[in-house]
């Protein structure tokens, strides 16, 4: 069993030019894999970089180019996705526990594998690294990675924000903080699987919500509404109060618990003009 320590770089939306819009099914387009693997001892046995071409976001965000360095220029040369993530899933091997920084990395590597149709990678272990620092350090607040690396006195050798080095990093820290303990390791598959269902069982509930009056805390009536996504707004007017209430319901994520989470506003005739 093999540990594949992996970091990501993507792009995402920018609106470039009027009429430009976000693809609601890739927020985060992958443009650079790095990665470590390491044995069973935790000894560095492979490397892996790749710079990825975009083909959703193809210019680079000013953002993302300010942070990593990567332009457009560069990942024009870079290697489709599908044909990426082939050489690196061949380059894992058959038994590895994918491991990261956190769970942006690897949200967002099952999420581009689903958006290309690549079907072949196995999300059924995985290691937050970021979790062991934190219960180690007992923090409550998701540190980054360079806090973690300046909290084990890690050599800082190469920047910040290259996939690459970022895997390096989170490598070196993963060799400090593991004990080896299997409670760390997750079915991240399973996980992603029953979320997505408790997120349309939401879906499904969010309209049902009523809007209260935030200022006698009265019932009221709606008298409009419309649903986007996660997020579910509804009008209404209090009579009591004579106060017109704007309600907002979302799908909110906290602790790994999905929930409706509501608000009521008074609406205003200044928000009313805009
Ligand atoms: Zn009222």
């Amino acid at each position: 069993m093999d540990y594949i320590v992996f970091d990501l770089e993507f792009n995402m939306f920018f609106k470039f030019n009027e009429g430009d819009s976000a693809n609601p099914n890739l927020k985060n387009e992958i443009i650079q894999i790095g990665a470590v693997k390491l044995n069973e001892k935790l000894e560095t046995i492979g490397k892996f970089d790749l710079l990825i071409r975009p083909v959703i976001y193809k210019r680079i965000n000013p953002y993302v180019k300010r942070k990593t360095n990567i332009n457009t220029r560069r990942v024009v040369q870079g290697t489709p996705f599908v044909k990426a993530i082939e050489s690196f899933n061949s380059w894992m091997g058959n038994d590895y526990i994918l491991c990261s920084w956190g769970h942006d990395d690897i949200l967002a590597l099952r999420e581009n594998c689903l958006f290309f149709g690549f079907d072949a990678l196995v999300f059924n272990k995985f290691i937050n690294i970021q979790q062991i620092y934190m219960n180690l350090k007992s923090l409550t607040k998701q540190p980054s990675l360079e806090s973690g690396v300046e909290g084990l006195e890690i050599t800082i050798s190469s920047p910040f924000h290259d996939a690459f080095s970022d895997a390096y990093y989170t490598a070196e820290i993963f060799r400090r903080v593991y004990d080896f303990s299997e409670d760390a390791i997750m079915d991240w598959e399973k996980v992603q699987v029953e979320n997505e269902l408790r997120i349309e069982e939401l879906k499904n509930q969010i309209d049902k919500a009523t809007i209260c009056c935030p200022e006698c805390g009265g019932f009221v009536p709606k008298n409009g509404e419309v649903t986007k996504r996660k997020k579910y707004f509804a009008f209404g007017h209090c009579v009591k109060c004579n106060l017109d209430i704007k309600h907002i319901s979302r799908i909110a994520h906290d602790n790994g618990e999905y929930s409706i989470v509501s608000n009521n506003n008074i609406y205003t005739i200044d928000e009313m003009s805009d």
